[in-house]
């Protein structure tokens, strides 16, 4: 087991910064900013890595939460995103608009333990995101040679 995991107990839970009102009027920008890169790591590094991870069981997709996690909290953004676009067409809207209060969040084990879900889809918008900022994520062509 990786160092950097299971700090749950001395971590508490963090989302993003929720923007301002007044300047979220005044655009139609997303209502939460991004996780800086430590901050992604951090809220990571709080996943227990558990045997059974009922996050994942709950996720519709399957998605291999637990690894991502764990590659993210170690700083590995390409293979997080390589294994997190494995089994998701869009995880850049998966990260922002799926229920992940009722999925993956809501069972995740440590959310049932008291201690506050891993921010699991905060974090998969974060590897999204920052994947194609560094441009690690497929391009047209990777796409035609797919079909
Ligand atoms: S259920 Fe929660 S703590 Fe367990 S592997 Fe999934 S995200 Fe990590």
């Amino acid at each position: 087991m990786s160092k950097k995991m299971l700090k749950f107990v001395d971590v508490h839970q963090e989302t993003p910064v929720k923007r301002q009102t007044d300047s979220r009027k005044r655009d139609f920008n997303e209502i939460y900013d991004q996780y800086i890169t430590d901050k992604a790591k951090e809220q990571s590094s709080r996943c227990s890595q558990c045997g059974v991870p009922f996050c994942q069981i709950h996720c519709p997709l399957q998605n291999n939460i637990p690894d991502w996690l764990k590659l993210t909290a170690e700083g590995r953004l390409k293979e997080a995103y390589e294994i997190s676009q494995s089994t998701n067409n869009m995880p850049e809207v998966c990260g922002r608009i799926c229920p992940q209060d009722r999925l993956c969040e809501g069972n995740c084990v440590i959310e049932q333990s008291g201690h506050g879900t891993v921010t699991i889809g905060s974090v998969e918008k974060y590897i999204t995101d920052t994947a194609w900022e560094k441009g690690l994520g497929k391009t047209t062509e990777d796409f035609k040679r797919i079909k």
